[in-house]
């Protein structure tokens, strides 16, 4: 498919909706159950190509992309009913007789431009509130993970109404052709800087967006926390996918009291989940590309390796690593680092650990360890991020009733569940007025008689 084809599919996915094919429930709750039906039937096939592209064991994928998806496509349809009826609201006694609604209407032909590190999940997860709120959709995986895009590209006519749901792969030149088309909703996921492309385009049609965001989400680990608890699931979110997921714990904030005991637990959660060589585990996945692999060296240099630091460009594997004594002005501390390197740095009162949260771009996620009430309760009250985890990593965004998105850097928008839905869709008012009642003191021309009933009446 060539850039010069991308208006005509815009344009035939514009006259499939504005012919109200999208409209009917049924066709929604079709659209989802095909969607279950191709994760079932072609899982293999997924895991493969997700095992090509980021070298990720099955059950990995299994767990991040799609059981994810299959809980998501349940929750819609359980709910499907419930979010697009109308809902009636109270309408002023002046305005009687009359009824006010609110309406769930599709907001017309969608994109939605995916990113490569949970290249099904972050393609197909908006992908669900688009068709169950009733628009057409036009899905671009990321070129990045080239294996993934290319089996999407080839199911999604199979199991999906293709007069309604498209997918072009390509990439900057294809999604810069799609963003000079006039869409009702981008929905983008990524970095930051493509971020601002997206909007800039959106921009020239008056388009909504939702930017789904990255940055560098923190752990504050407290003095009242069970050490080793806190560290198997610090280490956990941190190597899933090989740290590369943008709620990916990116540093530790930890009380200086507790430091080497974390240490110590996280050096033994990495030996039991990868073993003494995790270059060896099947369990742990690579990194994209050798672009992503030079840019986490990069972020090394100079850098005091306590445990880990062991790499091999050749196979892309970087080993779990942890980092001491950084410089917060360094480049590790900057960017979000996206690989499996953990910075652990200290603290000695609370407040100089939500200083240090507050005084940067606020996160997607903010993960704090803690089993003070009150602890929990003042890092909520004096931070700000996308989501929390309290004391636990990532997993907040498996809840399909918490909104997921970011805040300020981490993005703008959310998604999952209700949220999706209404993300989607455009919440349209409506006020009905019987005719049989039309007071005349309402409408010119005006005197102090009719303003005084006026007055009286409205
Ligand atoms: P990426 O390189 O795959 O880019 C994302 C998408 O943007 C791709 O489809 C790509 O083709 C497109 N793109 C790239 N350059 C473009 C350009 N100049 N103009 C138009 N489109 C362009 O992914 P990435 O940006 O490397 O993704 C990693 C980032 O995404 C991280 O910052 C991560 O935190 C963030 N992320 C956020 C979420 C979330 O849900 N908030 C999820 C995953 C990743």
């Amino acid at each position: 498919m060539g850039v010069q084809e991308i208006p005509t599919i815009v344009e035939a996915l514009r006259r499939a909706f504005d012919a109200g094919r999208t409209r009917p429930l049924a066709w929604r709750r079709k659209q989802l159950l095909r969607m279950r039906v191709l994760l079932k039937e072609n899982e293999t096939t997924l895991a493969e190509a997700l095992r090509r592209d980021l070298g990720r064991s099955r059950f990995e994928s299994w767990v991040c992309e799609f059981q994810m998806l299959e809980r998501e496509i349940d929750h819609a349809l359980k709910h499907l009913g419930a979010w697009t009826r109308p809902e009636r609201v109270a309408t002023p006694l002046q305005l009687q007789p009359a009824s006010s609604q609110i309406r769930r209407d599709p907001l017309g032909v969608v994109l939605v431009i995916a990113p490569w590190n949970f290249p099904v999940q972050l393609a197909l997860g908006p992908l669900i509130p688009s068709l169950a709120a009733g628009n057409c959709v036009v899905i671009k995986p990321s070129e990045v993970a080239s294996a993934t895009s290319a089996v999407l590209a080839e199911l999604l006519p199979r199991y999906l109404d293709t007069a309604c749901v498209r997918v072009v792969e390509g990439a900057v030149p294809e999604t810069t052709a799609l963003l000079e088309q006039r869409f009702d909703h981008v929905f983008y996921t990524g970095g930051e800087q493509v971020g601002r492309v997206v909007m800039a385009a959106a921009a020239r049609h008056l388009t909504p967006v939702t930017l789904e965001l990255g940055g560098k989400s923190p752990v504050i680990v407290d003095q009242r926390v069970r050490i080793k608890v806190a560290a198997r699931r610090i280490a956990w979110g941190k190597t899933m996918n090989a740290g590369q997921a943008c709620v990916a714990p990116d540093y530790v904030l930890v009380h200086q009291s507790r430091r080497a005991e974390l240490l110590e637990e996280l050096q033994d959660a990495f030996r039991r989940f990868f073993g003494d060589d995790p270059m060896r585990s099947p369990d742990l996945a690579r990194i994209v590309n050798d672009r992503h692999f030079d840019r986490l060296m990069g972020l090394l240099e100079g850098q005091v390796v306590h445990f880990g630091g062991q790499h091999d460009r050749e196979s892309r594997y970087v080993a779990p690593t942890v980092l001491l004594d950084v410089d917060p002005a360094s480049p590790v501390m900057r960017e979000e680092i996206f690989g499996p390197i953990l910075p652990v740095l200290t603290w000695n009162t609370l407040d100089e650990a939500i200083r240090f949260v507050v005084e940067r771009p606020k996160p997607l996620a903010l993960y704090l360890f803690s089993d003070d009430p009150g602890v929990q309760e003042r890092v909520l009250t004096s931070t700000t991020s996308g989501g929390v985890g309290i004391n636990q990593t990532i997993m907040h965004l498996a809840v399909p009733d918490l909104p997921f998105g970011g805040v300020g850097a981490s993005g703008i928008g959310a998604y999952h569940g209700k949220a999706g839905f209404d993300t989607f869709s455009h919440a349209r008012s409506v006020l009905t007025r019987g005719t049989r009642f039309d007071p005349d003191v309402v409408y010119p021309p005006m005197s102090p008689f009719k303003e005084k009933w006026a007055r009286r009446l409205l």
